[in-house]
């Protein structure tokens, strides 16, 4: 039986996640950025706390990590590269690396640019992969600890995964993406129609994450570097793709 998910709000625009195996009863959060609301997540679901995967280091990802792992007494995994708070992994992974739980297989994906040790979580029983701040909804994240190249080279990791990955991130960021997106890819029609949706979505107070891998192939720009109308758009069609994504990127920063 595949995982059950629980996403929660917390902070200004953050997500947690709750991933779920009825036949083990095993229950892993994916990050664990505030105590409270990943407690209250597991008050209103009923499971109990067996892990913790932590995508990267930032303070909105591990300040509650120490507190959730003692009060739970919770594995923890998380990126191998050292940080403020990899003293509190047990098992600290790599790209290509992969690990059991709840009696599948979770693979690991190396995706830094964001930071330099940011970590994917890929479940290909489940057909979901947890993105943490690289692969937003029609966005990726701000490239803090690496440069383009490197981002795009973790965003080219991603894209290779089968078209029907749910993609669980770290940000409800999409309107703000959405109002980029459509200036460097304005002729999408695709893309148009989803920012109407997304506007909806969030008039209802509901979240637009997850997405999915074949959805942001077709809207999200950063994924789009290949395509002949954005090349045309940037006129940067002899560019490399990795050239295209970090003029993407540039503007975005600038927007
Ligand atoms: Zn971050
Ligand atoms: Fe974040």
């Amino acid at each position: 039986m595949k995982l059950q998910t629980h996403q929660f709000p917390y902070g200004s625009d953050n997500y947690g996640l709750l991933l779920h195996c009825r036949d083990t009863g095993q229950t892993a959060c994916v990050d664990a950025g505030d105590i409270e609301a990943t407690q209250a997540a597991l008050a209103e679901t009923g499971w109990g706390l067996t892990h913790i995967f932590i995508t990267h280091h930032h303070a909105d990802h591990t300040d509650g990590l120490a507190a959730l792992k003692s009060a739970y007494h919770a594995t923890v995994l998380g990126p191998k590269i050292h940080s403020a708070v990899s003293n509190l992994y047990d098992t600290q992974l790599g790209d290509g690396d992969h690990f059991e739980f709840a009696g599948r297989r979770i693979d690991v994906l190396a995706t830094p640019g964001h930071t330099l040790d940011m970590i994917n979580f890929y479940s290909a029983d489940d057909q979901i992969v947890c993105t943490g701040d690289t692969l937003f909804v029609v966005g990726c994240g701000r490239i803090f600890g690496g440069d383009a190249s490197m981002m795009w080279s973790s965003l080219e990791k991603l894209m290779a995964l089968p078209d029907d990955t749910v993609v669980y991130c770290s940000h409800e960021y999409t309107l703000a993406n959405a109002k980029f997106a459509v200036t460097v890819d304005p002729d999408n029609a695709a893309l148009v129609e989803r920012q109407a949706a997304f506007e909806a979505l969030r008039e209802n107070g509901l979240p637009t994450v997850p997405t999915r891998i074949d959805l942001e192939k077709a809207t999200n720009p950063f994924l789009r570097a290949s395509d002949p109308s954005i090349r045309a758009h940037l006129a940067m069609t002899d560019a490399t793709d990795a050239e295209v994504f970090a003029e993407i990127r540039r503007r975005k920063d600038n927007f």
